[in-house]
């Protein structure tokens, strides 16, 4: 133990150990909150032993490293296991695994056996009892001898049966494992981060912890699964009629109990280290977590005359992958800005190995994250490593927390822009508000802003975006309009001809509507259709600016995020003069195609009517509803045509729809409007009408 004077004794050693194991155990077992990680706990755990395995005068009954698990909190009701549901011994490397197999061999006499191989499931164990094929009772393992009666929990898994299927014992007690899967584990925590809820630092903890309930509601709602790995009490006895564990699993499946499907049945020795290989390969390819592989004597004859030792079998072994969970110190903190803005904590950490790589950074996903641990600079920490999954800091050991540690302050303005941070209540993550000009989001914003819906720049793929970034031609969409075509077909793989096309496509694009121009902005939540209703709202981009929250919320379907995300983006200095270099009249003298009082992009000015004027036009006071594709024009377009001739367009069609127009694959509000009554159009009766209005 680290923190150990080198000059304890022994016995002094080993009092403090013992007196740090129980609290960990307490932590993991009975608040399934563990505060350090395993591989600590395990190191911990082995030095307990080998003081007790050289001073033999030192060792008791009592010893956490002969216990199993922790007893019953009295919570639940108490199960008196028939059977002791005991632990695993480990196995943490090869040499230590042919120790094992060794000693197998030599207490069994049996120079090469066949194994079961199943994988370590990183869960909690149950003990299920059947009575007559039916589910009666589920248990905990506790300590081994007494578990926590959680049945009413077990019962709302739902691979596991209430009824047994074929010719099944009259009373039938099934060990096994349940567990998280990994899908089910990160969406579960991304849901209570958002919520503020509490976060499991690992699937073992979140199965355990939702197994352990008093409400089974709350259980039911857990993404749990159950593998049954062993038999523990049968009656009759004589029902089995084979002598092999493998066979035995096989036979649990027959009965309907789910079996993981990667249990094999092994001849020897070596097929064991191939399967750990095989199996440790496609870890993270697995859809749950596993910490190694379990091998177990096949031969029932041969585990009953092995027996067990305190806390274990003989026959069996816990081969564990390489631990996912380290402790390290955090040395400090950079804020990464993200392509969209994101602003992500990032812990630098004392380079530790974890799962057989070298870990140096891992991320502390927002503010809140880094409150609810609670971390400080200078903290010990626990970093994980799962999968292809980013290495990320779960845990502070407060314990071990040094004297001088530091606050983390999470910046007010982007590290890269120097915009200012927003974070919109309600959000977890804070991001940049300077889209427009932030170099972090400088591509993403471009390819946006020149995409199909947005300013549909014909040829300004994303590859170019990037290209053209990356030589700093294009900081902000300003520099599109000065781009000339010498200079684009100096790029590779760009002829002259498709310089000229993109120089041309760009200039076309200049023209635009208001609701496009917004939508390119890229504002967050600010797709198509609300960038049409803040348009159609607000008339002007000035109007648009200068609204207020409250405002903005006057908009068909803007709440107050929307609100505060348009609020803020206009508010944000950097975007406000990227916009103003944009819309700027400007001379564009002869060359220009458009009339030089115009600036890089613009858009005719809806002409203001007044009252009267409206309610003289020839569509006033109807009301059009727009459905299917339209193949002569855009709804958009229809729409505007509608509405420059007075007429309402609504979405949803109701009684007082004046008519819907249907074109190519209308579906259910043609149903609508046909039960309501509302006359139907084709795309052919609207372009004779706005045709007839006009005229
Ligand atoms: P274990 O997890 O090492 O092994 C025994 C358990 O493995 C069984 O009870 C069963 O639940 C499970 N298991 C999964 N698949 C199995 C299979 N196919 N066949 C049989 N069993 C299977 O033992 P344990 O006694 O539950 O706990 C010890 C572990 O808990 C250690 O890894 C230790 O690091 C960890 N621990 C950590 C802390 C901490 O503070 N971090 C504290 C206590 C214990």
């Amino acid at each position: 133990m680290n923190k150990e004077t080198p000059m304890a004794s022994p016995a002094q050693e080993l009092a403090a150990l013992r007196e740090r194991l129980e609290q960990l155990s307490f932590e993991y077992y009975v608040e399934d909150n563990p505060s350090v990680p395993d591989a600590e706990y395990d190191r911990l755990f082995a030095r307990a032993v080998s003081l007790e395995q050289a001073h033999p005068e030192l060792a008791t009954d009592d010893s956490p490293t002969r216990k199993v698990g922790a007893p019953p909190t009295g919570a639940f009701a108490s199960v008196t296991h028939e059977v002791a549901m005991l632990s695993l011994d480990n196995a943490f490397d090869e040499a230590s695994l042919n120790r094992f197999m060794q000693r197998v061999s030599e207490r069994s006499g049996h120079s090469q056996l066949r194994w079961c191989a199943e994988p370590k499931l990183d869960g909690a164990a149950v003990s299920i009892l059947y009575e007559k094929g039916k589910l009666v009772r589920a248990a905990t393992r506790g300590d081994g001898y007494t578990g926590e009666d959680i049945t009413s929990n077990v019962r709302t898994i739902k691979n596991v049966p209430l009824r047994l299927r074929g010719d099944f014992p009259q009373r039938l007690e099934v060990r096994g494992e349940v567990f998280m899967p990994l899908a089910g584990f990160t969406a579960y925590n991304d849901n209570a981060r958002e919520q503020g809820e509490k976060v499991f630092a690992n699937p073992r903890n979140a199965a355990a912890g939702s197994l352990r309930q008093l409400d089974s509601r709350i259980t039911a709602r857990r993404p749990l699964q159950f593998y049954a790995y062993a038999m523990g009490q049968v009656e009759p006895e004589r029902e089995l009629d084979d002598d092999s564990h493998y066979q035995r699993l096989m036979q649990l499946k027959a009965w309907g109990l789910p079996v993981c499907p990667e249990t094999r049945h092994l001849s020897n020795n070596q097929a064991c280290h191939d399967y750990y290989t095989d199996l440790m390969e496609r870890r993270d390819s697995l859809k749950y977590e596993i910490d190694g592989v379990v091998f177990k004597v096949d031969a029932i004859e041969v585990q009953d005359a092995l027996g067990f030792v305190a806390r274990a079998p003989r026959w069996a072994v816990a081969y564990k992958f390489p631990a996912q969970e380290e402790l390290t110190w955090l040395r400090g903190v950079d804020f990464q800005v993200g392509r969209t803005g994101a602003i992500t904590p990032v812990a630098r950490l004392h380079p530790v190995t974890v799962a057989g790589v070298t870990v140096s950074n891992a991320t502390l996903h927002n503010a809140d994250e880094i409150e609810r641990l609670g971390a400080r600079i200078g903290d010990r920490v626990i970093v994980r490593r799962a999968g292809d999954v980013i290495p990320q800091v779960v845990g502070v050991v407060l314990d071990e927390r040094p004297a001088k540690t530091e606050k983390i302050e999470f910046p007010a303005n982007c590290p890269v822009c120097d915009s200012a941070v927003e974070r919109v209540e309600g959000e977890a993550v804070a991001r940049c508000s300077g889209g427009l000009y932030c170099a972090a989001q400088r591509k993403q914003a471009l390819m946006h802003y020149a995409s199909r819906k947005a300013m549909d720049i014909d040829g300004l793929g994303d590859k170019l975006i990037e290209i053209l970034v990356d030589r700093d031609w294009v900081k902000s969409p300003v520099d599109l309009y000065s781009l000339t075509e010498h200079q684009l077909a100096s790029l590779p793989r760009m002829g002259q001809k498709s310089a000229q096309n993109l120089v041309r496509a760009i200039a076309k694009s200049r023209k635009t509507t208001l609701a496009k121009f917004l939508y390119s902005l890229g504002i967050r939540e600010v797709g198509e259709a609300t960038a049409q209703n803040l348009a159609a709202h607000f008339a002007s981009l000035d109007a648009l600016m200068s609204a207020s929250v409250e405002a903005l919320q006057e908009v068909p379907d803007v709440g107050v995020i929307v609100a505060e995300h348009v609020h803020s983006f206009f508010r944000e200095a950097h975007n406000q003069s990227v916009i103003n270099e944009l819309i700027r009249p400007r001379d564009f003298g002869q060359q220009g195609t458009d009339a030089p009082e115009h600036g890089y992009v613009y858009w005719p000015q809806p002409k203001q009517l007044s009252e009267d004027e409206a309610a003289t036009l020839p569509l006033a006071d109807q009301v059009f509803v727009l459905t299917g594709t339209l193949s002569q024009m855009t709804r958009d377009e229809a729409k505007a045509a509608l509405l420059a001739m007075g007429a309402k367009v609504t979405g949803s069609v109701s009684a007082k729809t004046t008519a819907l127009v249907a074109g190519d694959k209308a579906g259910s509000k043609l149903t609508k409007a046909e039960s309501l009554g509302v006359p139907v159009m084709s795309e052919q009766d609207l372009v004779d009408l706005l045709s007839a209005s006009n005229g």
